[in-house]
């Protein structure tokens, strides 16, 4: 790339927690960085206001029925704009596009995710759904393409800063947690929460569904499957840890015992801006740690009674083949359920175990399997979900 043109960046999710953060960096940077693309599923008028502001050169909403409103919104500018899923597929992959930002929401995010990679377009990869639910598939295809992975996730960057110069392999990554809401809670006061708690991040504001996923720790569990594919690890090299602060954003111990840790206030503008950047670091106003003001930092084990969803990830995790794909389809399942009023917080760890034991169980899928297996074990989680509380 030509160094004084522009990284043009598609946002997929543009309008979400990660997306208008991801437009919070390009706008402080925009010597560097352009928004080429900016997609999103129902919230049309916050999308068409962004393509007004940061003048992409196309706009795609997923949801079909807003395309009138969105064109018309847009009629006097030189904008393209599309619609449905497959848009999504096509325009990851036009020529002027350097990196693709995934942060949309769930599986939805896994085919506009391969187009890219088959394109050979580098990747700041939010979704963490992908890695889940095929990061053996998408590692490969990512080799295959030469398309470069770089994590977003504010642990997982974390890890991928302390690997930065190094060469021997890592010996443990500890991944940090913060435990969420209900950290403290009892098995019988986790039995009554509420949506409105749970929504109640103690340190990060995120989108619906990934807050639900922190306060019932599938979050970590996800967390956990998304590092091995990152960072090739095993299962027992990864040990979650609970640290409620949330300043020590993760950290590798290497062979000799010494351990690295990336630190910092919870901010995921600095992760998405490392990136955009890596491996340069660029200037930012962001807040700074001071340490005075943080000086007691505390680590806990997580508990995985009261957490379940945890163990159940680390179970998919050691299956293996399609497992973490049905736990990822069940889970989106129950999450949307307990956002609307439908399930307890508990019943969501049953309905996920109960579609694991029925889901067919594949041990090398394809892409057409993780098609099926994710309509299979939605069908199948469905059924399990009680008509009401
Ligand atoms: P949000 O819910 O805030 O935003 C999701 C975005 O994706 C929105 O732009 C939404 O559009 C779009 N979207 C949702 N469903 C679809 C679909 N079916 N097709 C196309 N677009 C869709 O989520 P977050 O920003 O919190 O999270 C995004 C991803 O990043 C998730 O995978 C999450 O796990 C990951 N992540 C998020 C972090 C955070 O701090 N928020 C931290 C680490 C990872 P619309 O607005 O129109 O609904």
């Amino acid at each position: 790339m030509d160094m004084k043109e522009k990284k043009k960046i598609a946002i997929l999710g543009a309008t979400g927690s990660i997306g208008t953060q991801a437009l919070q960096v390009i706008e402080e940077h925009s010597d560097l960085y352009e928004a080429y693309v900016l997609t999103a599923n129902n919230r049309v008028e916050l999308l068409a206001e962004q393509a007004r502001r940061f003048l992409p050169e196309a706009v795609v909403i997923a949801n079909k029925d807003k395309y009138g409103y969105l064109r018309d919104a847009l009629a006097d500018l030189p904008i393209k704009v599309y619609a449905g899923a497959d848009a999504l597929c096509q325009i990851v992959q036009e020529k002027p596009v350097d990196m693709v930002l995934t942060a949309m929401v769930g599986f939805a995010g896994l085919q506009p995710t391969i187009s890219a990679i088959k394109a050979g377009k580098a990747i700041a990869l939010a979704n963490k759904e992908t890695l889940v639910v095929a990061g053996e598939l998408v590692n490969r295809l990512a080799n295959d393409y030469h398309a470069d992975i770089v994590p977003v996730d504010s642990e997982h960057s974390a890890i991928f800063q302390c690997l930065a110069g190094e060469v021997s392999p890592i010996e443990k990554i500890i991944l940090t947690a913060s435990g969420g809401p209900f950290r403290t809670f009892s098995r019988e006061q986790l039995a009554q929460v509420t949506k409105a708690q749970a929504l109640h991040h103690p340190n990060w504001s995120m989108g619906a569904k990934i807050t639900i996923d922190s306060a019932s720790m599938m979050n970590k569990g996800f967390e956990v499957i998304e590092a091995k594919w990152l960072f090739g690890v095993e299962p027992e090299q990864i040990q979650v840890v609970v640290h409620p602060q949330s300043i020590v954003h993760s950290a590798v111990q290497f062979a000799d015992g010494a351990v690295k840790a990336q630190l910092g206030v919870p901010d995921m503008r600095v992760p998405i801006q490392y990136a955009f950047s890596y491996p340069l670091r660029l200037k930012s106003s962001f807040e700074r740690l001071d340490l005075f003001k943080s000086s007691t930092l505390t680590f806990e084990e997580p508990d995985t009674k009261r957490f379940r969803n945890l163990a159940l990830a680390y179970e998919a995790l050691h299956k293996g083949g399609n497992m973490p794909c049905i736990v990822n389809a069940a889970n989106e399942v129950v999450n949307r359920a307990f956002l609307e009023d439908r399930i307890g917080f508990l019943q969501m760890s049953d309905v996920i175990a109960d579609t694991m034991q029925k889901a067919t169980f594949i041990a090398c899928p394809t892409y057409e399997d993780y098609l099926q297996t994710d309509a299979e074990a939605r069908r199948i989680a469905a059924g399990h979900l009680p008509d009401t509380v």
